[in-house]
């Protein structure tokens, strides 16, 4: 059965190559009925925070990717890793090395100034027949892996397909400190054969710590999972992706209105493809997603092709939870909804043209703030031609039935009756009754501000 993982480290927010992992990784296990991990990689504890802790967490929330195991942090592992190094030195793949700092340092410098690789030169790694150096004293050691000094580490990528690392380009790595702390590669190995995990999806940037994991697993007797090795986001510049590209950060989205079905959507096919599909729903990509159809260059981050996104779903969301998302918003921007018409149906009027949920409510807001019309505008357009007309108008308000199409009827025979075109109506209605000239389709609009609002609004000018 499939397990999969996702392993971020807390050192920043959760950015979208980070939850782009997540949801491979998510929909892979999904997509078999298999268990999904959330481990938390804290052991750097100059970088890891509690925020970035809960920024991963939120974002995983937010998007849906639920964990069936964990979250587990690293560093309440710490004991399993201590018991671990120990069998390792007993039985002899792994061994401690009392080189200070300096003298692997110099080792190294010697190695860099003949032309060769700097590497550990094996001082205290233990061979048969080898005398081993005087243990000095005062000395806490390093624990270093015992890695092969011949043959190769192969693996068949599922992403990249087969890659080849010789062992003479391997040191022994450190995988304790000389305080007893294990060290990050350890960590990853020990972890993923303890979970039990069986596709690990990753950043290609972790590609040179594979063959090292691979190594420690194989020391151990641990089965090796397959490894896939995304490639990474770029800007649409070709440039890495970064806040130049805008937001970087997962949690940046719904701040800025964005819906996470949309950001699903829209990372699932950043890397990965179904044909010619790009709008489907989370049941159909964890219906689809496979591992031969990931993509093998790096993708290119497009804001557009994410409003675009973001724009459909909002089309298909239920108005009452789009006036959940935007009611906060238009708070804080002073909103008024005393005897103001109902945000969703407001929503539902506006929704067909906006890429954000903030798009949306500041187009919302021209029903809940009172109008306030530019005098030129109104010069303009409230004429002396045009004012027995919306007196008219107003006149047959109390009369009219209460819905778009009746309204649409009554204005009609309103311009009829005094041979006008629909905007010379049409504009000035817009601009006492919501302050702007530009709105929806204003039969629809006055039917939602309801006849008092319109009598009263009007009253005030004719
Ligand atoms: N903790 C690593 C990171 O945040 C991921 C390690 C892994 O997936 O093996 O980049």
């Amino acid at each position: 059965t499939v397990r999969t993982r996702f392993a971020p480290s807390p050192t920043g927010y959760l950015h979208l190559g980070g939850a782009r992992t997540a949801l491979y990784s998510w929909a892979y296990a999904r997509h078999f009925g298999g268990t999904f991990i959330l481990r938390i990689e804290d052991t750097d504890l100059e970088r890891s925070t509690p925020e970035a802790v809960q920024a991963i967490l939120d974002g995983m929330k937010w998007l849906g990717l639920d964990h069936d195991e964990g979250p587990f942090y690293q560093m309440q592992r710490m004991d399993r890793y201590r018991e671990v190094i120990l069998t390792m030195i007993e039985q002899g793949t792994a061994y401690l090395c009392y080189c200070s700092p300096e003298e692997v340092e110099a080792m190294r410098e010697r190695m860099r100034a003949a032309g060769e690789k700097p590497r550990y030169d094996g001082t205290w790694r233990p061979e048969p027949g080898k005398a081993l150096p005087p243990t000095p004293a005062g000395v806490k050691p390093v624990v270093r892996f015992k890695n092969p000094l011949d043959g190769e580490v192969t693996w068949n990528d599922v992403v990249k397909g087969p890659i080849t690392i010789s062992n003479r380009e391997l040191d022994d790595l450190v995988i304790a400190r000389p305080d007893g702390t294990p060290t990050y590669n350890f960590c990853v190995a020990i972890d993923d054969w303890d979970m039990g995990i069986t596709h690990v999806l990753r950043g290609d940037d972790h590609v040179n710590n594979t063959p090292r994991q691979i190594n420690i697993l194989r020391a151990l007797g641990a089965p090796l999972p397959e490894y896939g090795h995304l490639p990474m986001i770029l800007g649409a510049d070709g440039e890495k992706l970064s806040k130049r590209h805008g937001a970087v950060s997962v949690m940046e989205y719904p701040e800025q209105g964005y819906l996470p079905e949309a950001m699903l959507n829209y990372l699932a096919r950043l890397g990965w493809s179904h044909g010619n599909d790009e709008i489907f729903s989370m049941e159909q990509f964890t219906e689809w997603f496979d591992l031969d159809h990931l993509t093998r260059s790096p993708a290119q981050f497009n804001a557009e092709k994410l409003a675009w996104l973001n724009n459909h779903y909002i089309r298909q969301a239920d108005n009452e939870r789009l006036a959940k998302l935007a009611l906060p918003r238009m708070a804080a921007d002073g909103a008024d909804f005393h005897r103001a018409p109902d945000l969703a149906a407001v929503l539902g009027l506006m929704k067909e043209r906006v890429n954000t949920i903030n798009e949306l409510a500041d187009a919302a807001m021209l029903f809940y703030r009172a109008p306030n019309p530019d005098q030129a505008l109104l010069d303009k357009h409230l004429t002396d031609a045009v004012r027995p007309a919306l007196q008219d108008f107003a006149a047959r308000i109390q009369t009219v039935e209460w819905n778009p199409a009746a309204i649409a009827v009554m204005i009609k025979e309103v311009l009829a009756a005094h041979g006008l075109k629909m905007p010379q109506l049409a504009m000035p209605l817009r601009l006492i009754i919501t302050g702007q000239l530009q709105t929806p389709a204003i039969d629809a609009v006055l039917a939602l501000f309801g006849r008092e609002v319109v009598l009263a609004r009007l009253a005030k000018f004719i």
